[in-house]
């Protein structure tokens, strides 16, 4: 029996506007998407084209001037701030062009972090996050800290971290943007595998062509408007959620969804 595909992501007739001194910039015009859950999309285009802006909104790390979000028919543009703070933890996982990871912590104790905010036990947070670590491929590296490990080996610590709170969503803003191409393929064939074995929905920004080669989906953005959207029909969507890899979030009781 086929599915019909579930809209995770709603962007409805979004605007953002920035005020530099008093001047008021309008960065995104009018922009309208929707994401299919389990789909691996790419947002390319020129710099300063509010490729970050729109991830922000889509992500919950910043609100819409005019127009709505939805997820998974939930409006985060609602929310206050608290709300906010409570369904992100939940529902996304962060992956930054610079690893963002804190040196003086091991890989374990990176990957732990987002579930020090959670009311897991820390029993269950060290199972967590040894089950992700192993996903990446660095159960071998759980002591070292970031400085010990090479940037390929540092950014999948950041997409463990982001994985390990076994999110719906995972963003990326130019995850191969300190990387070489090697290093580069090998987060890249990582991306792929949480789609395809682990059915995350990814949404990366990216300047990278490899990477943009890669996804199913490809927007481009001009000027705080999306120009083109493509999409591989070759590659159908998963069409259902595999065995998750680190225990759902919610029957490891980790905190409400919001409402
Ligand atoms: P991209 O990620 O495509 O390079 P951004 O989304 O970061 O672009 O930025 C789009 C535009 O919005 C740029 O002109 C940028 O200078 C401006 N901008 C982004 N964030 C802010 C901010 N906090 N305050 C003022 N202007 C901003
Ligand atoms: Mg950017």
């Amino acid at each position: 029996m086929s599915q019909a595909p579930e809209i995770l992501v709603r962007v409805d007739r979004a605007v953002k506007h920035y005020f530099r001194g008093s001047e008021c910039v309008e960065v995104l015009h009018e922009v309208n998407l929707e994401i299919e859950r389990g789909d691996f999309v790419g947002l390319i285009g020129p710099s300063g084209s509010g490729k970050t802006t729109l991830l922000n909104l889509i992500a919950g790390l910043d609100q819409p001037t005019s127009g709505h979000i939805f997820f998974a028919g939930n409006e985060i543009s609602a929310m206050n701030e608290s709300q906010l703070a409570r369904w992100r933890t939940n529902a996304v996982g962060f992956v930054f062009q610079f690893f963002h990871l804190i040196p003086v912590l091991t890989a374990f104790e990176n990957v732990e972090l987002p579930l020090l905010l959670t009311n897991m036990s820390a029993r269950r947070r060290r199972d967590h996050v040894r089950m992700v670590l192993k996903a990446v491929g660095l159960d071998h590296r759980e002591h070292h800290r970031p400085g010990q490990l090479s940037g390929g080996e540092q950014q999948r610590v950041g997409i463990a971290r982001a994985l390990v709170t076994d999110p719906a969503l995972i963003v990326a803003d130019e995850p191969t943007g300190d990387l070489d191409s090697k290093k580069s393929k090998e987060i890249l064939d990582l991306l792929q595998m949480l789609q395809e074995e682990l059915h995350k929905t990814l949404l990366v920004v990216t300047h990278d062509p490899n990477v943009a080669g890669r996804t199913r989906r490809l927007l481009r953005i001009d000027s705080g408007r999306l120009i083109e959207d493509r999409c591989d029909a070759n590659r159908p969507l998963p069409l259902r959620r595999a065995a998750p890899v680190a225990v759902s979030s919610n029957s490891a009781g980790l905190v409400d969804q919001p409402g």
